[in-house]
């Protein structure tokens, strides 16, 4: 039998994640492969969820989301953004960030359109855009000498064509822990703008930017001219640790988000009923609701790096998210995903290897991508395991 899969799908097989996963489990493995919190998020999120189960909101929202969801994420980017949207019409809930770049790829591009974005990419990326039928205009990010990810400005110039339609930007970036600094946001911006093409922005990390991270997390919206044709994403799995709800926002000018309305309906129609009241309430806690979610996940990503660097590898700067970069090459490994196959049996830990993140994986040969996002005790095991008996 021929692979019933369509053609532009077959390049994308099992991810690592499930891979690694299942190793993980099979040898009892410490899991920093995948980069979801292992304790539940804010308490009066989680009893406003219970309340809306209870309450009788477990029937369909309306498409683009319940309205006090909707105020809930423009107040919400006011505030911390200063980025003005109408909740009737520049807010659209979706099923995660993820269904919200599905969407917005399939209605923005044609067969054929380019969409130029960074690399390594989160994995979702590239099959959207396949989906599409359209075609990823890569740019590099490398480390530098200090470690930093940093791409070649002629690189990321020569990527625009008369087929761009859109650029797709993640900052804070997984999986490399980059915060795009001012300079090169205005870099993007001012390509944006020479060519005409839209912007989308992953900006689930949007609150996760260390504080001794060089430059402080800026939206591509906030830019000069770029509001107009930029969609912003978010989602609260990360900000409020309920990965799996699934809940998340596109935002932008009324005419793109009825665009992306117009093919989100048809994917998921709505979703996450009762999740929804919840995380506004969620969005609406105070700012030290936000600090004490920052501060705890950068102590953990010093306690991380710390064991690493004691367990003998180099630790790369890690500005934002959940992540943390290691080059595994002074342990004598020249293969990132050899490395991280063997490593459950051999330690009993677990991690990603970043070069599967890449379409071209050289830059990244040597180098391993480990979750921070857990409980500090299994941070501590994980370590003790590296370290060796
Ligand atoms: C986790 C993640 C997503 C997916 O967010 P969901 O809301 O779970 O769909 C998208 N982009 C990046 C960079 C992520 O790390």
């Amino acid at each position: 039998m021929t692979d019933p899969l369509v053609a532009r799908m077959r390049p994308f097989g099992t991810s690592i994640f499930a891979e690694m996963s299942a190793l993980a489990v099979r040898t009892g493995a410490v899991n920093l492969g995948q980069g979801f919190p292992d304790t539940d998020g804010p308490p009066e999120m989680l009893a406003a969820a219970e309340a809306a189960l209870r309450g009788g909101r477990n029937q369909y929202p309306p498409g683009p989301g319940i309205p006090e969801l909707r105020a809930a994420v423009a107040r919400h980017q006011r505030r911390f953004w200063d980025l003005g949207y109408d909740p009737d019409g520049e807010v659209l809930i979706t099923a995660g960030a993820t269904e919200a770049i599905a969407a917005t790829i399939l209605a923005l591009c044609e067969p054929g359109d380019e969409v130029v974005c960074f690399e390594p990419f989160y994995d979702s990326y590239a099959a959207s855009i396949a989906l599409a039928g359209a075609v990823r205009r890569p740019v590099t990010l490398f480390p530098d000498e200090s470690g930093r990810f940093v791409f070649d400005p002629d690189r990321l110039r020569a990527a625009f064509s008369g087929r761009t339609r859109l650029v797709l930007l993640n900052s804070p970036h997984n999986p490399t822990g980059k915060v795009f600094s001012p300079a090169e946001l205005s870099l993007i911006a001012a390509l944006c703008r020479e060519n005409d093409v839209y912007a989308v922005t992953d900006e689930v990390y949007e609150h996760l930017v260390f504080t001794d991270s060089g430059a402080p997390h800026v939206p591509l919206a906030t830019l000069d001219g770029m509001r107009d044709r930029t969609l912003r994403i978010s989602s609260a799995g990360k900000t409020f640790s309920c990965t799996g709800w699934k809940i998340g926002w596109v935002s932008g000018p009324k005419d793109l988000i009825s665009a992306v309305m117009r093919v989100k309906q048809f994917l998921t129609f709505v979703n996450g009923g009762p999740f929804q009241p919840a995380v506004a309430v969620a969005l609406d806690l105070p700012d030290t609701y936000y600090r004490d979610f920052r501060d705890g996940l950068q102590a953990r990503r010093d306690r991380l790096a710390d064991g690493l660097a004691r367990a003998g590898l180099r630790v790369l700067p890690s500005e934002g998210t959940y992540f943390i970069t290691a080059d595994v090459s002074s342990t004598g490994t020249a293969d990132g995903i050899a490395f991280c196959r063997e490593l459950p049996e051999r330690a009993g830990v677990a991690a990603i290897p970043t070069q599967v993140f890449y379409d071209d994986p050289e830059p990244a040969r040597t180098l391993v991508r480990f979750a921070f996002c857990k409980r500090e005790e299994v941070i501590d095991e994980a370590v003790r395991r590296l370290a060796g008996p």
